[in-house]
């Protein structure tokens, strides 16, 4: 067997939980359930149909919401879509004049390319800087809607630095002031409670792929005493209560909904574990002085460490880590010679954003990878940061 680099890249992808996986071949093989859920006269689809709302009861259970307030989708970028798209082109939105839309610099870019869309179709948009830790509080939101506010988009949790917002108290502003509220949830759904129908959270974008279920899925939550009625992004047969058409892929919804079950029984678990992981990661890397460690330490996800370093070669670093599989920002921008898009809002130089790492683990990782992805970056890092002093290429 070849010699595999130690995976470190979980928010970029997970590997599958064998749950999840069991009851997706299950599904799929022959003797399976492999009806159309859609189909009305006869027991195959009767049975898929049975599968495709078992697994919305199970994701909503963990999420906190009515199950009907779930739209299934391909992934958290359509989720994205569909509720920032959807909502712009709803009547509601379009009989009502307003076009504000607020979000902020290091959302993902499913948010920022349809904001951007929007913008050439006439609306406003204004994107909040972050904080130097990568942070959107409720009082930059609040400051930023003006009567001609509709919708406000922020993230849960970011995808490269891993500070996690407080997405209650924004929804809280929104909700006083009679803005909607989206927040992408697809780095920390399952591993924090949510509660969705009692919060004042309007729109919520969810997937599996990074909780160790399948690509190719996603749900948006729509809170139901809103009315809300979203323009879809694609017509079809009246799937999804005529919210998004196109069959509804049995083995990857039931999927979604094991993912989520199985988070809900596991994460706590991972949590501390993976914390202390993170823990000993940032502990060993802070000896060293070129080291600056991003985003907020006292409100992040478990499952990421962003990491910069000063004076040393940024074409080297990759490179030289090759034991390590992990990347430099997310694997949205990761051309590596750009630098991450996150990393400059929150202040970084172009130079400390490409000698970036990130840094994330999840339910496989051990403490021996752990251990040995330590002492690899450290006596790396050292090597590249005395070379770039000797070539006195420093800043
Ligand atoms: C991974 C990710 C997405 C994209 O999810 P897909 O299911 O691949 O579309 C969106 N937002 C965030 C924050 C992510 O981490």
């Amino acid at each position: 067997m070849s010699h595999l680099p130690i995976y470190l890249d979980y928010a970029a992808a997970t590997p599958i939980d064998e749950a999840v996986l069991e009851l997706m071949l299950k599904i799929l093989r022959q003797d399976g359930l492999f009806g159309n859920p859609s189909a009305k006269d006869h027991i195959y689809g009767w049975q898929a149909a049975e599968v495709v709302e078992e697994a919305r009861e199970k994701i909503a259970k963990v999420v906190g919401c009515s199950p009907l307030a779930l739209t299934y989708t391909s992934g958290a970028s359509e989720s994205n879509n569909l509720a920032i798209l959807g909502l712009a082109r709803s009547k509601n939105i379009i009989n009502s004049n307003k076009r504000h839309i607020i979000s902020s610099q290091i959302e993902h870019k499913s948010v920022l390319s349809a904001l951007e869309y929007l913008q050439e179709q006439g609306f406003k948009v204004t994107l909040l800087k972050p904080t130097s830790q990568g942070e959107i509080t409720a009082q930059m939101v609040a400051e930023a809607i003006d009567d001609q506010t509709f919708l406000v988009s922020i993230c849960h949790a970011n995808s490269v630095v891993g500070t996690v917002n407080d997405i209650f108290a924004i929804a809280d502003v929104c909700r006083a002031n009679d803005v909607y509220f989206h927040t992408d949830c697809a780095q920390s759904a399952g591993w924090f409670d949510l509660n969705l129908d009692k919060s004042n959270i309007s729109l919520a974008s969810l997937t599996p792929e990074k909780i160790y279920g399948p690509k190719g899925v996603g749900a948006l939550y729509i809170k139901k005493e809103l009315n809300l009625a979203l323009t879809p992004l694609i017509f079809g047969g009246g799937q999804e209560r005529n919210l998004r058409g196109g069959t509804v892929a049995t083995h990857q919804v039931a999927a979604m909904g094991e993912a989520f079950y199985q988070m809900e029984q596991k994460a706590s678990a991972d949590k501390e574990r993976l914390y202390n992981y993170r823990k000993q990661i940032i502990q060993a890397l802070s000896e060293l002085d070129f080291v600056k460690i991003n985003g907020k330490q006292d409100s992040c996800l478990p499952t990421i460490v962003s990491v910069s370093f000063k004076d040393i070669d940024p074409l080297m670093l990759l490179p030289s880590l090759h034991e390590l599989a992990l990347s430099t920002g997310s694997a949205c921008s990761s051309s590596n010679l750009q630098p991450s898009y996150v990393l400059k809002a929150i202040g970084l130089s172009d130079k400390e954003a490409r000698a970036s790492i990130r840094i994330s683990i999840g339910r496989f990782t051990t403490q021996e990878q752990i251990t040995k992805a330590i002492e690899h970056i450290k006596s790396t890092v050292i090597k590249l940061h005395q070379a770039c002093d000797m070539w006195q290429v420093k800043e």
